[in-house]
């Protein structure tokens, strides 16, 4: 049952998933049968930047264990508030590049368009956890000036969509732009960055497909899956319509601590996804955002995880690991050397 109604998960709407999901820590708590010690951490962090998580997820954890990789993603702890040197409010300048409401374009060739401020989820570790969504719900009028400006700039072949999570829009707002876009002769492609097929698969309709797919722009989707925990049944589902659809589908994922930073995780997590049709794009060491140190795992650290991988999977089962460093002319490579497990 989706909390506080009586409709069952597998038959209620994504809208209907994504308006009740799960933002009170006791509830959280309550329904995982977890320590109510954590409960007085929790309200502080929730107050900070909300608990959220949908109901899809929250049935792929194990009651009981409060270091499940997929509540640790979700579960505000005391420790966030904890001020550490060099973890700050926006590490990567988003702030500044975001000159144009709805719009950073950081990188050659390559737009990003932020299409909705929501997300389903929360993470911990996002880093957006402290942007300024506010201003980034768009007015027509503003919709219109942020494709003037991707109409004038003819270097820019791919526009990404991003939010918040960008499928958190409604298929009608998608198509509409979708639309617009693909009008734009120098366009040539159009990619999506969503959690949102992994959070609540259930996203995935015939009608999304539709808005995302009714033009000439071939369309690739980036997913968000930390953790093979994630990849449930639900969620193969939603892949499976995406991969009908001829949608290219890629996955990145961020190390976390705790969460998936052990080569049994990332074997895991590859293999998961791969032999259902989604390859890693990248792995990202985590961004220094205020109250997410917890999650730290160091360069090194990430180096010797993927050396170790690429010595126990095939090639295209590797992920890229990556960071950004704020002025960089795209997402900087992190050189990887072998590594015998
Ligand atoms: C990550 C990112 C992109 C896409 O980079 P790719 O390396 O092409 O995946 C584009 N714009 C911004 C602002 C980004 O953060
Ligand atoms: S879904 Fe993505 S953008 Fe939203 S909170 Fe999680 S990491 Fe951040």
């Amino acid at each position: 049952m989706i909390h506080g109604s009586s409709v069952p998960v597998e038959s209620a709407s994504w809208q209907n998933l994504l308006a009740s999901s799960i933002t009170d820590p006791r509830v959280l708590l309550t329904r995982l049968q977890l320590d109510s010690s954590l409960l007085e951490g929790a309200l502080a962090a929730d107050r900070e930047f909300a608990l959220r998580v949908p109901e899809p997820y929250l049935q792929r954890m194990q009651p009981g264990d409060p270091n499940d990789p997929l509540l640790r993603q979700v579960l505000p702890l005391g420790e966030e508030l904890n001020e550490q040197p060099g973890y700050v409010a926006d590490p990567l300048g988003e702030q500044q590049s975001n000159t144009r409401p709805g719009i950073i374009h950081k990188y050659h060739g390559r737009l990003l368009l932020v299409v909705t401020a929501g997300c389903a989820i929360n993470c911990r570790y996002c880093f957006r956890r402290h942007f300024p969504y506010a201003d980034n719900n768009l007015s027509t009028a503003e919709w219109e000036q942020a494709l003037d400006y991707i109409r004038q700039d003819s270097s820019i072949n791919e526009v990404i969509y991003s939010g918040g999570d960008p499928l958190a829009a409604n298929d009608r707002r998608l198509a509409w732009l979708t639309r617009q876009i693909a009008d734009i002769p120098h366009i040539k492609r159009l990619r999506v960055h969503t959690r949102l097929p992994v959070v609540i698969p259930q996203r995935v309709t015939d009608e999304l497909i539709d808005a995302l797919c009714g033009t000439r722009l071939p369309v690739t989707m980036v997913l968000h899956c930390n953790h093979a925990n994630e990849v449930d049944a639900q969620m193969l589902g939603a892949i499976a319509r995406l991969r009908r659809a001829n949608i290219t589908l890629l996955n990145q994922a961020v190390l976390l601590r705790g969460v998936n930073d052990r080569l049994e995780a990332q074997i895991a997590l590859s293999e998961a996804l791969g032999d259902n049709g989604v390859l890693p794009y990248y792995l990202h060491l985590l961004d220094h955002v205020r109250g997410a140190s917890h999650f730290h795992c160091s360069d090194s650290e990430g180096q010797q995880l993927i050396g170790q991988l690429l010595t126990r999977l095939p090639g295209y089962l590797v992920p890229r690991l990556v960071k950004e460093v704020a002025g960089e002319l795209g997402k900087v490579p992190i050189h990887v050397d072998l590594v015998n497990p």
